[in-house]
C-alpha cells in the first residue's frame, strides 16, 4: 500500500484585476500519494514543502497575460512559487529522499515536481532553511546580480534603493554599504529602516519626491536600484548624475494598475546625463549562483549582514501574506512556514 497524506493547497479562484485580495485565493484539502506515479519521467521528485516565498512577480501570474516571461496561473489550480522543500520520493539519482532543495514548487503541503532542472540542492543546511526563500535564494541573487553586474559600482558612489526594506532592497543597500558606497533607501514606513544605510526616508511622507531626493543627494545619484517605478522613477531621473546607472529590477507601483495614469516625463535625462539603464531578470543569471553563494554565505555566517524576515505561520495565512506585499504590510522578506522539518 502506498502511503497517503492530506494535502492543503492554495488555489487561484479566478484571474485578478486591480489589487489582489485575500479572497482571490482559496484553500482546499485533497489526498496525495507519497510516491512518484509510475508514468512520471526519471526526473521527478515528490517533496514536502517547508517554506514558501511571497514574491511581487506572482501578481503578474494572477492575471491573464500572454507573451510574458512566465505563464499565468490557471484558475481552479494550485498556484506555484519559490519554496524550500524536503524530498520524499525521487526518480532522479542526483536527488535523494531526505535531500533539501529550493526552487519552484506548489503552494501546498506536498508537491510533485515533474522536472527538476530548475531546482537547487541546498548545501549549507546549517543556515536557517527559510533563508533560501530570500537572502540565499532568488531575491538575494537578484540583489547580487542587479548591484554588482548591472550597476557596475565604484567605491564612494551615491546609491539610492527603493523598496529598501524588502527582500531585495535590504540586501542591495547592505551590499552597497559593504562595497563602500553612500546609500540612501526609501520605504513606506519609518519602522522599516533598520539596515544601517547612511540615510533613509518614508516616501509616503514626501509630497515632492524630487525635493526629497535633492535633500538626501545634494550631489546627485550615481546608481539607482529601481524596485517601484512610477513617480519615484521620474523623480530619480531628475537627480541622476552624469554617467549614472539604473538597474531596473521591478516596478511594483505599476503591477496592480489597469490603466497606468502617470507617464514617465523625464526620460530625456537618459541622454543629457548619459545614463545607462538596464532591465534584468534573475532567471537569466543563475549561472552565477555558486559565485553569489561564495560571497554571501560567509557574510551571513560572520553576521556582517542584517537580514529581516516577516514570517507567516501556516498555509492558511499564505493568501493574506502574499497580498500584503502590495500595501507594504511586510517588514523584510515575506515567508510562509508550511511545516517544520
Ligand atoms: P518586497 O520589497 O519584499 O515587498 C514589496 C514592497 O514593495 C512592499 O513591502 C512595499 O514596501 C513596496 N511597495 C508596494 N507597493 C508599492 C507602491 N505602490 N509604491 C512603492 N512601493 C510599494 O519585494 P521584493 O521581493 O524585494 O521585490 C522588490 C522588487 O523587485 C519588486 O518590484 C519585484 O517585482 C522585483 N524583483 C525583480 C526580480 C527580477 O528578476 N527582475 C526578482 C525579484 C524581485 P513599502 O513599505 O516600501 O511601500
Amino acid at each position: 500500500m502506498v502511503e497517503e497524506a492530506s494535502n492543503k493547497q492554495v488555489i487561484l479562484k479566478d484571474y485578478v484585476k486591480g489589487f489582489p485580495k485575500e479572497s482571490d485565493l482559496i484553500l482546499k484539502t485533497s489526498i496525495v500519494k507519497l510516491k512518484i506515479p509510475n508514468q512520471c519521467s526519471n526526473d521527478a521528485v515528490l517533496v514536502k514543502n517547508l517554506y514558501l516565498s511571497c514574491d511581487p512577480y506572482m501578481r503578474g501570474r494572477m492575471a491573464k497575460t500572454e507573451g510574458s516571461y512566465i505563464d499565468s496561473f490557471t484558475p481552479g489550480s494550485t498556484i506555484t512559487g519559490y519554496g524550500v522543500a524536503k524530498i520524499v520520493d525521487s526518480s532522479n539519482p542526483d536527488l535523494k529522499k531526505g535531500d533539501l532543495i529550493w526552487g519552484l514548487t506548489g503552494w501546498e503541503e506536498y508537491s510533485l515536481i515533474k522536472l527538476t532542472q530548475g531546482l537547487f540542492k541546498i548545501q549549507n543546511a546549517d543556515l536557517p532553511l527559510s533563508y533560501y526563500t530570500g537572502i540565499l535564494g532568488m531575491p538575494g541573487h537578484t540583489a547580487y546580480i542587479g548591484f554588482y553586474e548591472i550597476c557596475s559600482p565604484k567605491k564612494g558612489e551615491y546609491v539610492f534603493v527603493s523598496a529598501a526594506s524588502g527582500a531585495v532592497g535590504q540586501l542591495v543597500g547592505q551590499f552597497a554599504k559593504l562595497f563602500g558606497c553612500y546609500v540612501v533607501g526609501s520605504a513606506g514606513s519609518k519602522d522599516k529602516n533598520k539596515f544601517g544605510f547612511d540615510d533613509a526616508f518614508n516616501y509616503k511622507e514626501e509630497p515632492n519626491l524630487d525635493a526629497a531626493l535633492k535633500r538626501y543627494f545634494p550631489n546627485g545619484i550615481d546608481i539607482y536600484f529601481e524596485n517601484v517605478g512610477g513617480k519615484m522613477f521620474d523623480a530619480v531621473l531628475l537627480n541622476m548624475r552624469v554617467n549614472g546607472r539604473i538597474a531596473v529590477c521591478g516596478m511594483i507601483s505599476q503591477y496592480n494598475l489597469e490603466n497606468p495614469e502617470e507617464g514617465t516625463r523625464n526620460l530625456l535625462c537618459l541622454i543629457t546625463k548619459r545614463i545607462r539603464m538596464e532591465g534584468f531578470l534573475v532567471f537569466d543569471h543563475y549561472g552565477l549562483y555558486p559565485k553569489f553563494l561564495e560571497m554571501v554565505v560567509p557574510l551571513v555566517k560572520q553576521g556582517k549582514i542584517t537580514y529581516v524576515e516577516d514570517v507567516a505561520q501556516g498555509l492558511e495565512n499564505a493568501p493574506n501574506a502574499l497580498v500584503g506585499l502590495f500595501s507594504g504590510r511586510n517588514v523584510g522578506k515575506q515567508v510562509v512556514v508550511v511545516a517544520s522539518e
